[in-house]
């Protein structure tokens, strides 16, 4: 996400790489750049304009101490600036209240019943608490069955009245239910339309009146630029909501909209929440997203996710079988499911620093693991821990068995021989070196 911007903001710190300090005509040349690029990300000129007036302010004062490395430098200033400008730091979600009552609103396939499966379940494991969804939207039915749908996948339970035409009755009737059935959290998916109009902001105002939600979270699609931040302007004016969650940060999004709607509205960016699977939501956090911007990486939330997922017993587990050398197709599968578990593979590539970039033109997808746990699967437990006895008579089951032809498999297994031989030869190295391996 956010490509173009961090590509542009790559050539604007270029212009300073081997200059010995920032000076003033330096500034004022790779301010311009920043300046365009920010522009071009959909950044409303007059944000842009204010945020680099106070870059080059920022720069040119720090020239006298500290005249090392300006690009550095520059790229620390962009950065801290860039922050403050998303909301400095994260903003918590409020979830006072017995139930606590979450209102989501936008327009029509801004993504909203998406989110509020996708905050549900965030609620849920995260939260730990017990969540109510409710399906406000009194003109789709389509829209009710949606988040049906949802609330099945992610088992938490949808209140709705398909036959009942008032939605405010509908909201107060889905609180009543909560509360007798012990649920502590109350999340409102409203109706959109496809463009602000009276009906809907009066429906949902009159929502917000009758059942006053700590959270108004405002929900709109990144992909449309400057729309976006007059959509979000259009609603806070007649909502005044609490925060805003970005979607659809997985397309080819720019990064203007973080950027504008939080200089705006001011209301922070509460969530961002990129692709259709439950469990691409997150927290959103102001520093992460401009180191980001910047092409630094996301290292923070990399490292988060993957704790998140490490069990150590079952590392412990793995480490003492390579040692023994006796790694085998079944510890490959479980080390499969591990990175699945992580989340989409090229998101998760894309955090890591310098390689954002590279990648995002290569189709990485989950799909490939997919033909490799098949095939993985159409072994025999005995076959997957004993590799040597698959002969080519198992082989032929084996490629039949997981759809894949036997050039495949023969190409897999080899693979996975030369893996082990790699892990053969590190566990002939002595210990100190191999302890050290990884570490800078
Ligand atoms: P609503 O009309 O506001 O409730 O929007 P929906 O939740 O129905 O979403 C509209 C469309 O956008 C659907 O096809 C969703 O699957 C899709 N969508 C929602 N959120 C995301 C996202 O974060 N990324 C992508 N790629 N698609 C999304």
């Amino acid at each position: 996400m956010f490509e173009s911007l961090s590509d542009k903001l790559d050539s604007a710190f270029k212009n300073l790489k081997g200059q010995g300090r920032i000076t003033e005509l330096n500034v004022a040349s790779t301010v311009k750049e920043i300046r365009r690029a920010l522009v071009d990300a959909d950044v409303n000129y007059k944000i842009a304009k204010d945020f680099t007036d106070s870059i080059k302010e920022k720069a040119t004062g720090e020239k006298v101490i500290n005249s090392i490395s300006p690009g550095q430098l520059m790229v620390k200033i962009v950065k801290d600036e860039l922050t403050e400008l998303m909301g400095g730091s994260e903003a918590e979600l409020d979830l006072s209240g017995n139930p606590a009552i979450i209102l989501i609103a936008g327009l029509q396939g801004s993504g909203k019943t998406t989110f509020s499966g996708k905050l549900a379940n965030y609620i849920k494991t995260k939260k730990g608490k017990s969540p109510l969804l409710v399906a406000a939207d009194i003109y789709r039915p389509a829209a009710i069955e949606q988040l049906k749908i949802l609330g099945e996948q992610i088992n938490v339970e949808v209140y709705s009245e398909p036959e009942n035409k008032d939605a405010v009755a509908i909201v107060q009737n889905a609180i009543k239910e909560a509360k007798s059935k012990n649920k502590n959290v109350v999340i409102i998916d409203t109706a959109g339309r496809l463009a602000i109009d009276e009906v809907m902001m009066t429906e949902v105002a009159n929502i917000k009146n009758a059942v006053s939600p700590k959270e108004i979270l405002f929900v709109v699609d990144s992909m449309t630029g400057q729309d976006a931040v007059n959509t979000a302007a259009a609603f806070n004016q007649r909502l005044d909501y609490s925060g805003v969650v970005l979607t659809k940060l997985d397309g080819d999004t720019r990064g203007g909209a973080a950027i504008s709607i939080k200089s705006t509205v001011n209301k922070p960016i509460k969530f961002v929440s990129s692709g259709e699977k439950m469990d691409t939501l997150d927290v959103f956090y102001p520093e992460r997203m401009a180191q980001r911007i910047l092409g630094m990486g996301d290292i923070v939330s990399l490292v988060e996710k993957a704790q998140e997922q490490f069990d150590e017993v079952q590392a412990a587990k793995l480490e003492k079988r390579i040692r023994k050398n006796q790694f085998d197709f079944e510890d490959f599968k479980t080390q499969l499911q591990q990175i699945k578990k992580m989340g989409n593979l090229k998101d998760l590539m894309g955090m890591i620093p310098g390689v954002g970039k590279q990648i995002k033109d290569i189709d990485i997808n989950d799909d490939s693991f997919k033909g490799i746990e098949a095939m993985i699967n159409s072994m025999t437990v005995e076959e997957r821990r004993n590799p040597d006895i698959i002969n080519p008579s198992r082989k032929q089951r084996i490629a039949a068995g997981s759809g894949k032809d036997l050039a495949e498999l023969n190409q897999f297994i080899k693979q996975f021989d030369q893996m082990k031989n790699m892990m053969k030869m590190m566990n002939k190295m002595p210990m100190g070196k191999l302890a050290g391996m990884g570490k800078k």
